[in-house]
């Protein structure tokens, strides 16, 4: 259930506290968004009529800067996944130390049923009716499930209509045409990517010998899986909302890619041996190195962690494995490298990305991947080091580093340690 989504963040909050010496006015001032607005979209349809949709927006904590976060567009959003995705956003933001908080949004909608006309008008909906809690100083929104580059484009197209100037610092993800940074479009799977190159010693990982599964063939799994292929690695399963594919002997992500556009599904595409066709479940617990989870959350739980066979996780998806799974798979020695660390490379590409805009000069690709290496390498270690110090998971570990960076920011304002001292 969605509540439960974000009870056990929360409880995620609680166990990190644990390991700091932290005032207990800041988990206070984490456990609950600092606002959510929801709006109804009244869009027009082609055929004359107009049709309601739920929308909203959460800005978690702002402690650290301005707000960040994409924009879900899926059937299943509700106000708590957004909540939980916020608060997701702020230790993510945190995690790879930059001056934002957290944030998100989200509308309930199946897109595939709406005509390309109508996608826009819903998007510039959106951002009409949530024009005044975004903005370039306040809330930065970004793509997220379902929504990409030309959603982006439309948005900030709106809001600079709606100010009477171009706004491109607004959204992120925008089109390069429009503003957008080099580099964006990879940018998650290529983080993930470099949390997993820096990682592979001591996982025991390396690229001849690993075989990789991932679940979802996205945007963050599609790239990431390539960048592991042309390191040399395996992918010997992929899938998507309706089939998966698998062969041990291995698939060319972009042969599949290509199958993939051309007939919706990754089901039936080239590989180097026999495929099998698996669900998505039976994919999970196929036998593999390493599982990258890159579609929905809470695909791992316990009714299923005890039967995962990779012995590390790398999550690309933002919550894709339940803390009960979490306990289970802690019990059998399974490693999982958190969401907040291995898909944080979205939103640093985002913020690279938002001071291109502000600063209206725009950098070559090789320096977002050098940035962005700069960035998951160093906070990469960082959490390796926390969790190997405190004997705790790498996703203990990640929030500890993120709370504690959080905490020294509620702290420098004033706590009740120094309003409680006499001058
Ligand atoms: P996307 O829309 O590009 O791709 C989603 C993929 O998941 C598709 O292949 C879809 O078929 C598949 N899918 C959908 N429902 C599924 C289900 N029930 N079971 C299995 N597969 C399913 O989305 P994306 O941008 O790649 O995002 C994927 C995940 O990564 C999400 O959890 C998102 O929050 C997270 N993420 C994305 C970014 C980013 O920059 N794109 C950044 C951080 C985190």
């Amino acid at each position: 259930m969605a509540t439960d989504l974000f009870t056990t963040a929360r409880e995620r909050l609680d166990n990190a506290a644990r390991y700091l010496d932290i005032e207990r006015e800041v988990i206070e001032q984490l456990r609950y968004p600092k606002e959510t607005l929801a709006a109804t979209l009244l869009v027009r349809m082609d055929d004359g009529s107009r049709r309601a949709f739920k929308a909203w927006r959460c800005r978690y904590n702002d402690t650290r800067g301005p707000t960040k976060g994409g924009i879900r567009f899926h059937p299943a959003v509700n106000v708590d996944e957004v909540m939980t995705l916020a608060f997701w956003m702020t230790f993510k933001c945190a995690v790879v130390n930059l001056p934002f908080g957290g944030a998100k949004g989200g509308v309930a909608v199946d897109i595939k049923t709406l005509s390309r006309a109508e996608l826009e008008r819903l998007s510039r909906s959106y951002v009409e009716a949530f024009s005044r809690f975004i903005g370039p100083e306040r809330d930065i929104p970004a793509p997220d499930m379902y929504t990409n580059g030309i959603v982006m484009a439309w948005m900030a197209d709106e809001y600079s209509t709606i100010t009477g100037h171009p706004s491109p610092a607004i959204i992120t993800g925008k089109p390069v045409a429009l503003g957008g940074s080099l580099g964006r479009d990879d940018a998650t799977g290529r983080g993930g990517y470099y949390v997993l190159d820096h990682l592979k010693e001591g996982l025991g990982v390396s690229p001849k010998e690993t075989r990789i599964v991932l679940q979802g063939f996205g945007n963050a799994s599609f790239h990431c899986a390539r960048l592991l292929h042309d390191d040399g690695y395996r992918i010997i399963g992929l899938s998507d909302s309706t089939s998966a594919v698998y062969d041990p002997d291995g698939m060319d992500p972009y042969a599949v890619m290509e199958h993939k556009n051309r007939t919706q599904r990754v089901a039936g595409a080239p590989t180097r041996g026999a495929a099998r066709e698996l669900d998505n479940a039976e994919l999970l617990e196929a036998e593999c190195d390493v599982l990258i989870p890159a579609a929905v959350e809470n695909q791992i739980t316990e009714a299923n962690a005890a039967n995962i066979k990779a012995p590390v996780i790398l999550e690309l998806a933002n919550g894709p494995v339940t803390p009960a799974g979490d306990a289970i798979l802690d019990e059998n020695g399974v490693v999982v490298v958190p969401d907040i660390l291995a898909n944080s490379g979205g939103v640093t590409v985002s913020y690279f990305e938002w001071v291109q805009n502000k600063a209206g000069y725009y950098w070559p690709v090789e320096e977002v991947h050098s940035k962005l290496k700069a960035i998951m390498e160093p906070e990469t270690r960082k959490i390796r080091e926390v969790a190997r110090d405190k004997a705790i998971s790498m996703r203990t570990a990640a929030y500890v580093h993120a709370l504690e960076r959080i905490g020294d920011a509620v702290e420098a304002r004033g706590t009740k340690a120094f309003f409680s001292q006499k001058n």
